[in-house]
């Protein structure tokens, strides 16, 4: 099957074509400035070919049409007709708790989905017009929600309860949900291969390690705790987030700061973690070579980023009673051997043992811990969007 997946944000929105079969990425681009003028980036990887287009978007629904448009030109396209695309897999961010799985939208879905905005302000309106506007340009196509959230509904009421008045979560949905769920159920489900093992006998712990950043523990194929929380603000310092913290500063740093709750956010969401400890910059890699240059506070960020996953790792162990494997995934996870290394040492009581060659990689599946290491270490890239297009797949071709 052809299956396009979006991920729609609110003034840009990414896109994939593949086969859900050979797994095969068609094309893949990105509109931005969407309600501003308008800008495609179309690629087709096959023939290494990148284009850019000026187009006016006023609304997503252009932005979808100038997408079409690109897949069937007869310059840069990759199909014939438009009605070669079977359905489309839509990247929601949250589905509250009232979906625990991938789902194929219906107007009720759309309803629920409408239900969870207070819960994800932000993104949830963007991924709403965003599957809007491929109903209006592709009437009768398919089309399957893939939430953020949906992987770790599994948790158990002891690790997503916060401990504030229980009434705050009956009325209000205030808990823990995660985030990232989609890669964590990727790179589960590919650990478990790459062991060749039954997901039901194994307990992996997966760390997310990006701009944004979260660990899950993944007992027998399911979510049972999560480091991101109500919102995606919560557990690890990240690039720019500050991660969990004592709430009580936020009373101390506004009152005497006369800030209002938008502006304190901001500090937390924006000007914090590895970017507001180093005051170099939120990616690791100016990080790392202002450290390497003897930058104190870049060096202490990335300690304490890593010092924060190596806890993780401990805690999730604990709450699991054990763990067979560890994996690495995203732009840092994927790409940064030294943080690796930092986060699998000194865990060797509880049967880590890195191998520093085959760490030594980049972006490609890999057994990274040592042959004889008891805690299997695997580096494994992360396929959202091959995760949308299986599951828009499945769904459909039900
Ligand atoms: P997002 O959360 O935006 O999806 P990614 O998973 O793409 O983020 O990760 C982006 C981050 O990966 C960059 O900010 C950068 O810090 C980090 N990164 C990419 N390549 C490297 C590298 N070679 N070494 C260290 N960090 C890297």
């Amino acid at each position: 099957m052809k299956i396009l997946v979006i991920n729609a944000g609110s003034s840009s929105l990414k896109y994939q074509l593949m086969d859900s079969v050979s797994h095969d990425v068609l094309a893949k681009g990105l509109c931005e400035r969407i309600g501003i003028d308008g800008r495609l980036t179309h690629k087709v990887p096959a023939k290494d070919l990148k284009k850019e287009f000026e187009i006016p978007m006023p609304t997503h629904a252009e932005a979808i049409q100038s997408v079409l448009d690109a897949l069937v030109s007869t310059e840069h396209g990759v199909i014939a007709d438009v009605r070669e695309i079977d359905a489309v897999g839509h990247r929601v961010v949250h589905g509250g708790e009232s979906f625990a799985q991938s789902v194929l939208i219906t107007e009720d879905v759309m309803k629920a989905i409408e239900d969870c905005i207070p819960l994800a302000p932000l993104h949830n309106p963007a991924n709403i017009t965003g599957i809007r506007a491929c109903q209006s340009v592709m009437p009768g196509v398919p089309m399957v929600a893939v939430f953020d959230t949906a992987f770790h509904q599994t948790m158990p009421e002891k690790a997503y309860i916060y401990a504030l008045p229980y009434e705050y979560y009956e009325k209000d949905k205030v808990r823990r949900y995660g985030f990232h769920g989609t890669s964590h159920r990727y790179v589960s489900a590919r650990a478990a291969d790459m062991l060749g093992k039954p997901m039901e006998q194994l307990k992996i712990i997966t760390c997310h390690l990006g701009n944004g950043s979260s660990v899950a523990a993944v007992d027998c194929g399911k979510s049972v705790d999560t480091s991101m929380g109500f919102t995606p603000l919560a557990g690890l310092p990240m690039g720019t987030r500050a991660g969990d913290l004592d709430a009580g500063i936020l009373q101390y740093l506004m009152n005497k700061y006369g800030w209002n709750i938008d502006e304190a956010l901001n500090v937390l969401n924006k000007k914090s973690g590895v970017l507001g400890i180093s005051g170099v910059s939120s990616d690791f890699r100016d990080v790392e070579s202002a450290a390497k240059d003897g930058n104190h506070r870049a060096a202490v960020s990335l300690e304490t980023f890593q010092y924060s996953v190596k806890k993780l790792v401990g805690a999730y162990a604990a709450a699991m009673g054990g763990v067979d494997a560890i994996v690495f995934t995203a732009g840092v996870g994927e790409n940064d051997a030294k943080t690796r290394m930092a986060v699998a040492s000194g865990l060797e009581f509880m049967g880590v043992k890195m191998d520093e060659a085959a760490n030594d990689i980049r972006g490609k599946e890999a057994v990274i811990s040592a042959a004889d290491s008891k805690v299997k270490v695997l580096l494994i890239p992360t396929d959202e969007e091959l995760m949308i297009a299986t599951d828009t797949a499945d769904i459909v071709g039900r």
